[in-house]
């Protein structure tokens, strides 16, 4: 007797980055799609990891984490922000932000819970909320700047609500959390008895000399987050699946009973080696000029293309209106892009769910000059 499968996730399918990686591979195209590096990591990193793995640090790491990974984030959150964590009670280690951020929504929703999720979104969110008993309330930024609109955030807010996702800086809009919303949010939570997952992954990769709105900064707000980090966004090393979550003390304990049977614990070695180069606070302090100076190449290097630039405040994303060449819709323009051009990018539609999407599509620039260079050299013949 075979027993009927019923899915968990009846409306997902293989995720954009994948459909969109593998064209762009089988055509031989210039992958702007996903967004990943195109170059390596300081080899400093690389030689630190590999020290600790011949030193024999080999074995299952304690679940919470490597104890000097999670002093150096607790010391980098009290020098950038201000923030005291404490590394016993209030920081995880988790494999990935991705794990981080499952596990932060499993600790605190309940079936039946509404979560508000502004869109477009990071495309785990939805999911993470689902399999979890959640419901996830949709409430759209503004296009084109993609602002939070507070009054929409506190009209969507009701007795069942358990929490709020924010994303700063954003994926896949570049869009980053200003003053005035922390004030507006602050305003919110006083009102209302809310908690927030705050995916902080692009924290460093912020332009135009604006201020990484963390959490962790203001401590009405940090009193009921999860803020959540990427190495792998840091280092550049998105391949290495190591992130984190900073929490009070009562969060981080629900949310260690998630982690240690979702993953139990993340590759020791690796976190011995981030800790050894995360108290070099020059490579942090270099990454808003390093990607502002790639936004700024590539954005020079499309002036006179028909593409027009959105708005990019932050992250590695490059947001561009495609209106005065074509009215396909964003997927399929995307496809033809990678076909005709031979350049992959990423539509914005897998990120929405309730708004129609825009004609735009997101370009990674996390690459070296010369792909930006080629790249945009196909684009401008577009
Ligand atoms: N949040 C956002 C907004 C992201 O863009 C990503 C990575 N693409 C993640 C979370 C996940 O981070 P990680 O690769 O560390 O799991």
């Amino acid at each position: 007797m075979t027993m009927a499968l019923r899915s968990r996730l009846p409306s997902v399918g293989t995720t954009i980055f994948t459909v969109m990686s593998k064209l762009a591979a089988d055509i031989g195209a210039i992958n702007l799609s996903q967004g990943f590096p195109d170059f390596d990591c300081d080899p400093a990193l690389i030689d630190a990891v590999v020290k600790h793995m011949r030193a024999g640090v080999n074995q299952y790491a304690p679940m919470p984490g490597v104890p000097a990974l999670r002093q150096a984030i607790a010391a980098k959150y009290g020098r950038t922000h201000g923030a005291s964590y404490d590394p016993e009670t209030e920081v995880t280690i988790t494999s990935g932000g991705t794990e981080a951020i499952f596990d932060a929504v499993a600790s605190v929703v309940h079936p039946g819970d509404e979560v508000i999720v502004l869109e477009p979104c990071y495309d785990s969110y939805v999911p993470a909320i689902q399999l979890n008993g959640g419901l996830p309330v949709i409430v759209p930024l503004q296009f084109p700047d993609y602002g939070i609109d507070w009054v929409a955030v506190g009209a969507a807010i009701t007795p069942r609500t358990r929490l709020l996702m924010l994303n700063s800086p954003h994926n896949p809009t570049g869009s980053i959390v200003t003053a005035a919303d922390i004030a507006a949010l602050t305003a919110m939570v006083r009102r209302h008895d809310i908690y927030i997952v705050s995916d902080e992954v692009y924290e460093h990769i912020i332009f135009d000399g604006a201020a990484h709105e963390s959490m962790s900064r203001h401590p009405e707000l940090a009193a009921r987050s999860f803020v959540v980090g990427s190495f792998g966004k840091t280092f550049h090393v998105t391949g290495w699946k190591v992130g984190y979550v900073v929490a009070p003390a009562a969060l981080t304990a629900e949310l260690r009973k998630v982690h240690q049977y979702v993953t139990f614990s993340t590759m020791t070695p690796v976190q011995h080696g981030i800790a050894d180069l995360l108290s070099d606070e020059k490579g942090l302090n270099e990454l808003p000029s390093f990607f502002q100076r790639k936004r700024d190449l590539f954005l020079q290097l499309m002036e006179g293309s028909r593409f027009t630039p959105l708005p990019c405040r932050g992250s590695y994303f490059q947001l561009m209106d495609y209106s005065a060449i074509s009215d396909l819709a964003d997927a399929e323009f995307a496809i033809w892009l990678t076909r005709e051009h031979g350049v992959a990018s990423i539509p914005t539609s897998p990120f929405l769910y309730k708004t129609g999407a825009p004609q735009v599509v997101r370009f990674c620039f996390a690459k070296k000059d010369e792909t930006l260079e080629r790249a945009a050299e196909r684009l401008r013949r577009v």
